[in-house]
């Protein structure tokens, strides 16, 4: 039967039905209800199969998109979740959190008007689909080779990167200073977002592919970096980037104040009560006055938790205006839905307290947008004489992180950048190895800080050259 290529004049982009905001302000479970069948055949069906699908090259594991929608318009879940699973490691995870307005979705010839495929809902929902159905990955083909990989960092780059291997006869072995895996898909991104049974049933497949996990072991701490290059055919590095900006603001030490991260671990904690934290405590911000500082995904997931936990009052203050805000736009209409104020524009200049420490306000300025700054976005300049006081009684820093590399990775002569990241690109034989040929790294640690998509085709590439190298090392033995 021939494809009706003006199915889209006809069908409507419509977005997987959404929990009432009400519903949504006092439960940590996930917004978005599955489409019925007919529904997500009838969208995945809007597919033009273009010739030269934007989709597909803006998605940064180029995902065989429109193939898979085609698959799932005939209602053949299990082939179109084993086609994703050739170019995603975590296909059911990007579905839900990549910023499909940025990436896949936003490159879709019908975004000019029509309305964009929904790509990530019906990732998502195939791959929900067949694991339900108790489909896994069937690797009984696959030819066990010798060599053993060391990956470091649970994440989306470290368990993109020990699935490939795996894929390829390689033992991957997963050490994570974390009790679960997951890196911030588990520790940062909240339940509303990702619920934490996707990432527990992960690492059962994973277990059942043959990938070991060793958690709650930090490298450098528990166990020697050296010792496990000496153990292992080769490292994969992908420690994520871990430290956060504060720009320097003034007040940062009054009582109220909070980093987005610790925050956001607390509130998982109480969630995941089978596995105590307790470096991270609860942070209860019921009956507050909360202002969140920064525009990104963190500072949504910080406006959005701290709503439900009954804060009075949620007002996100970003220094650019609402169409530079870096994180996805759909987490930004749904927090505001849930009651979230946005104040655009503004700057911090100081945190405010009373005599006993405890935070009052913050003093802003209003910004106004100049020349564009090196990645062509508009730089905010302070107007003068436009201070004002921001009422708070709880403040969260989310301004973004940066690298941290460990001391440890010095030692070993491997190169990083004058921001602290890892270089991978400084004339390497393989792709993602660092200056130690022996160790690849990628995800964050490598690009700062940036998206799960990212750090998974970062990972996946790196296993990709870790197998190149290890074959080279065999034709040079033979
Ligand atoms: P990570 O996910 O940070 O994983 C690194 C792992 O290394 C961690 O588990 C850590 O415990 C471990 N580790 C570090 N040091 C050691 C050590 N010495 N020994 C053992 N283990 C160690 N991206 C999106 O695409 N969509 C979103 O909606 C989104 N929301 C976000 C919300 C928040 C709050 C944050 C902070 C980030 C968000 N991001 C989002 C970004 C995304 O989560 C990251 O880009 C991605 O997780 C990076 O993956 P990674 O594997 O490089 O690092
Ligand atoms: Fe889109 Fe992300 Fe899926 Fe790629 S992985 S198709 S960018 S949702």
């Amino acid at each position: 039967m021939n494809k009706n290529v003006y199915q889209f004049l006809d069908v409507q982009r419509i977005d997987p039905p959404k929990k009432a905001a009400d519903e949504r302000r006092i439960e940590f479970t996930e917004i978005y209800e599955p489409m019925s069948g007919l529904q997500l055949q009838g969208q995945a069906d809007r597919c033009l199969d273009c010739g030269n699908p934007y989709c597909e090259w803006k998605c940064p594991v180029h995902n065989y998109i429109p193939q898979w929608l085609e698959l799932a318009n005939q209602g053949r879940v299990t082939e179109a979740a084993e086609l994703m699973h050739k170019t995603n490691s975590l296909p059911e995870v990007c579905g839900r959190v990549c910023p499909q307005d940025r990436l896949c979705e936003g490159a879709c010839t019908l975004n000019d008007g029509f309305g964009a495929v929904t790509i990530g809902s019906i990732e998502k929902q195939i791959v929900d689909e067949a694991f339900a159905n108790g489909w896994r990955p069937d690797l009984s083909g696959v030819a066990q080779r010798v060599e053993r990989v060391a990956v470091i960092g649970a994440g989306p780059a470290g368990l993109a990167c020990a699935d490939v291997l795996a894929r390829n006869g390689v033992t991957a072995t997963v050490y994570d200073r974390y009790p679960e895996i997951g890196g911030l898909l588990t520790y940062g991104i909240p339940p509303f977002k990702l619920d934490k049974a996707v990432m527990k049933l992960r690492r059962e497949i994973f277990i059942e592919m043959g990938i070991e996990f060793k958690l709650g072991v930090t490298v450098g701490e528990d166990i020697e970096f050296s010792e496990l290059l000496d153990q292992y055919d080769a490292v994969f590095l992908a420690l994520g980037t871990y430290k956060a900006l504060d720009g320097g603001l003034k007040g940062l030490e009054y009582n109220g104040v909070y980093p987005a991260l610790p925050f956001l671990i607390g509130n998982t904690q109480t969630l995941m009560p089978h596995q105590p934290m307790p470096q991270y405590p609860h942070i209860d911000l019921n009956g507050k006055q909360v202002v969140v500082l920064g525009g990104g995904d963190t500072a949504m997931d910080c406006v959005r938790t701290s709503i439900r936990q009954g804060a009075t009052s949620v007002t996100c203050a970003y220094r650019r205006d609402e169409s530079n805000m870096p994180g996805s736009h759909r987490e930004v209409e749904n927090a505001k839905e849930e009651g979230g104020e946005f104040l655009f524009n503004v700057q911090p200049v100081e945190i405010e307290a009373n005599e006993s420490g405890q935070v009052t306000g913050v003093k802003m300025v209003k910004t106004a947008l100049g020349q564009p700054d090196s990645d062509g976005r508009r730089r905010p300049e302070p107007v003068e004489g436009s201070e004002f006081t921001l009422p708070a009684t709880a403040v969260i820093i989310a301004f973004g992180y940066q690298a941290n590399p460990p001391e440890w990775l010095k030692k070993h002569n491997v190169e990083l950048s004058d921001w602290g990241t890892v270089l991978t690109d400084s004339n390497q034989e393989f792709a993602m190895q660092t200056s130690h040929p022996k160790i690849f790294a990628g995800g964050d640690m490598v690009r700062g800080a940036d998206l799960v998509v990212t750090a998974i085709a970062e990972g996946r590439s790196a296993a990709e050259g870790m197998l190149d190298y290890f074959d080279q090392l065999l034709i040079k033995a033979s």
